[in-house]
């Protein structure tokens, strides 16, 4: 049987958070300090990526954490979760993640609302896959919260005569952040009001009313999965793209935990590309 060999897992980083903040009712910054970050300062990706491991603090784990004994070792309901979260900025031997606050439920949303400094934060080697193509003549972003965080990133690193548009939705004009775009891309902040997050049609509605310039561009466009496979089909059935303009994903599924949700991916639900 032609079995793939299981990927390494990447190295993890054991760091400490040094402050909070509450950029917005609904995102909480978390800046965190670590011995060696090059990999990260290194990281050609704006939309650079970690896994921050959860262990329960009853069962007394040191990290870093050998995954593949504990998965051995441990009770199903023990084992260390995963959840994944975009790295906004590094500086030095700090990095900064931004999470969404959304509610009582989940592990991060929860713990990142309550951290406080001293406490540790394990994630893993950065990942990525999109950076902004200086050769495109047009740049879209779209996204709701879970991605604003690699769109600041995104629109950060254009050239200061890009042009385009970001289209970001989140809750109300408080949930709004300053960003920094050049003055050829406008930033279109859509507001879902009471609806809850995942359960809107705005992005796909704004992408679609939306002029596509003369020229060849590059897309971005992340969040819940729903969302993002009504976007799939205005990218490729209405506008024609082709899949290497396109950086198109989930990052979260209404109703379902980031575990459910990776596993998903593996069905016909899950599938967005
Ligand atoms: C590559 C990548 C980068 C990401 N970057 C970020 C980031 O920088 N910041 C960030 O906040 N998220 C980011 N996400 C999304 C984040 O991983 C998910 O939102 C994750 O499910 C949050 O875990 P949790 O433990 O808080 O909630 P879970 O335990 O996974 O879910 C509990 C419940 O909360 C709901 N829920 C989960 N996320 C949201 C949300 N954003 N809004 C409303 N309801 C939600 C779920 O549907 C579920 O019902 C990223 C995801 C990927 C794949």
């Amino acid at each position: 049987m032609n079995e793939r060999p299981a990927r390494p897992p990447r190295p993890q980083h054991v760091l400490e958070v040094v402050s909070t903040e509450r950029l917005t009712p609904h995102l909480a910054r978390v800046r965190a300090r670590g011995t060696d970050l090059t990999s990260f300062r290194e990281s050609p990706y704006t939309d650079r990526y970690v896994k921050i491991t959860f262990v329960k603090p009853e069962l007394g784990l040191e990290p870093p954490y050998d995954l593949a004994a504990l998965r051995e070792t441990l009770a199903p309901a023990d084992l260390p979760v995963t959840r994944t979260y975009t790295v906004r900025e590094v500086e030095g031997d700090e990095l900064a993640i931004d999470f969404v606050v959304h509610g009582d439920e989940g592990l991060a949303g929860p713990w990142a609302a309550g951290a406080r400094p001293g406490e540790r934060l394990v994630v893993s080697s950065p990942g990525g896959g999109y950076t902004p193509d200086p050769a495109a003549s047009w740049h879209l972003f779209a996204g709701d919260e879970s991605a604003l965080p690699a769109i600041a990133a995104g629109l950060e690193a254009l050239d200061s005569d890009a042009r385009g548009v970001a289209f970001v939705e989140v809750a109300g004009a408080d949930d709004e952040l300053p960003l920094r775009a050049p003055a050829g891309v406008e930033v279109a902040w859509l507001h879902r009001g009471a609806a809850p997050a995942g359960t809107t049609a705005l992005l796909a509605e704004a992408v679609a009313a939306w002029t596509v310039p003369e020229g060849r561009g590059q897309v971005f466009a992340h969040g819940e999965r729903e969302a993002m496979k009504a976007l799939r089909d205005v990218f490729f059935r209405v506008w024609g793209l082709d899949r290497a303009q396109v950086s198109l994903s989930g990052y979260w599924a209404y109703g379902r935990t980031e575990d459910r949700f990776q596993a998903e991916k593996r069905e016909p639900i899950g599938q967005i590309l």
